[in-house]
């Protein structure tokens, strides 16, 4: 059996690619990007770009579409090494990633003859999920017997939808997006849901604001309006009403890939931390030669290493559940993640002292950005409540 403790050549392969386009193309632009008032113009079509050229955009993609069939435990170390970069370049790739992971397994063979080759060939080629909406956040997570505002009636042909979706990442940026939708009004949201496959540009779609974000700024988030929307049967994916079915079946991973990217912040910060420990002189001596701070470098360091530990131990088993897949591991790892980060964000700010509340030293973005994961793909508390309900059922 595989040691996922071990990396593999393909994965060392991988990771360096990835690193020297974190190096080459996202850390010079990150800074001058993050601070653009108006949240579109954080975003860099040459960064996807680039990600495309390298092959970075497409490589869950299995190679008959021309991707390199890379496995969860690889994508979710791709995601960290993006998230040392920038936050918002690791989500936009995090959320084309995993989708496109989910659609060569959850749409049907006609769905992915006409998606896939377009999203492969398309060096701008982003993907999109549409679940949240103003009212409907925790709700789903948990989830509780409510229903989605956004809905659909049928017609022939298809399903006429309305309704809105918000904070979706990617949301004015996608081509294809998976849209959520109520089409049984008089079931609860986990009985009357509908997952469909909604092409950007399909007439009554059209983008909301983009939101204005305090961190992750290099990821855009907007709101997604449906106003009469026809969008035809062989749109529907999987079966009508089986919605819910799609996200338990097909986004085991998704959870360790939104911690992924949040550790990937953490290190950064772990890393400025310690750099700054070695030249900061007070008391005569640099201050990482002073205990107090070695010592919470090295809680730091534990943090970082037991998400991640837990992070790959759930993309492991996503992709091979019959080794005891435990449902907790699809909750509670971006939740370790993000109050690791968290934590260590606090304390990067404190041994950089008053340099750190100085943008100019560029802890600050990082401290925007650890908080992002808080409240993102689910709200912690919530996640852990959804654990809960999975250890004691009622
Ligand atoms: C940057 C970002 C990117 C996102 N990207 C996407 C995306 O691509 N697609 C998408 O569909 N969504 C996306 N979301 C939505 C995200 O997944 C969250 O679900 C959403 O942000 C939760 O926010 P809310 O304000 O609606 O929280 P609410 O659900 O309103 O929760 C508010 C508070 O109430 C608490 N709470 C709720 N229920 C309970 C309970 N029963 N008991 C105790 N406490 C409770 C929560 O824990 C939380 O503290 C994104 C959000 C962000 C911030």
């Amino acid at each position: 059996m595989e040691d996922i403790f071990i990396l593999r050549d393909d994965q060392r392969s991988i990771l360096d690619t990835v690193a020297r386009f974190v190096e080459d193309e996202v850390r010079p632009r990150a800074a001058e990007l993050d601070a653009n008032q108006d949240p579109e113009k954080s975003y860099s079509w040459e960064i996807v770009e680039k990600a495309h050229e390298l092959g970075i955009r497409t490589m869950t993609l299995a190679e008959k579409w021309g991707g390199l069939g890379a496995d969860s435990l690889t994508t979710a170390m791709v995601i960290e090494e993006l998230g040392k970069g920038d936050l918002g370049v690791s989500v936009i790739m995090a959320q084309t990633l995993k989708i496109a992971q989910i659609m060569q397994k959850a749409l049907n063979e006609e769905q992915q003859a006409r998606v896939l080759p377009g999203f492969a060939d398309d060096p701008r080629g982003m993907l999109a999920i549409g679940i949240t909406e103003p009212d409907n956040a925790s709700n789903y997570f948990l989830p509780y017997p409510t229903q989605f505002r956004t809905s659909a009636r049928k017609t022939t042909g298809g399903w006429i939808v309305n309704g809105m979706k918000h904070f979706i990442s990617n949301g004015n940026r996608a081509s294809y997006y998976l849209l959520f939708v109520q089409t049984e009004k008089e079931k609860p949201m986990v009985e009357g849901t509908t997952c469909f496959l909604v092409e950007r540009g399909r007439p009554g779609f059209t983008i909301g604001r983009v939101h204005d974000k305090m961190g992750e700024r290099l990821a855009n988030n907007a709101e997604l309006i449906f106003q009469d929307c026809f969008i035809p049967d062989n749109n529907v994916i999987g079966k009508v009403g089986s919605g819910f079915g799609v996200l338990v079946e097909f986004f085991p991973q998704s959870n360790a890939y939104a911690g992924a990217s949040v550790l990937g912040v953490a290190v950064a910060l772990y890393e400025k931390a310690v750099a700054w420990a070695k030249v900061r002189v007070q008391g005569g001596k640099p201050l990482i030669e002073h205990d107090g701070i070695r010592a919470q470098l090295a809680e730091m360091r534990m943090l970082i290493d037991a998400s991640r530990s837990y992070i790959h131990r759930a993309c492991w088993l996503a992709d091979h559940q019959e080794h005891h897949w435990d449902k907790t591991l699809g909750a509670l790892p971006k939740a370790m993640a993000s109050q690791a980060a968290w934590k260590i964000a606090t304390w990067c700010l404190e041994i950089h002292g008053g340099h750190g509340y100085m943008k100019e030293f560029g802890v600050e973005k990082l401290v925007r950005d650890a908080a992002a994961f808080l409240h993102s793909d689910g709200v912690n508390r919530t996640l852990f409540l959804k654990a809960a309900n999975f250890m004691f059922p009622a």
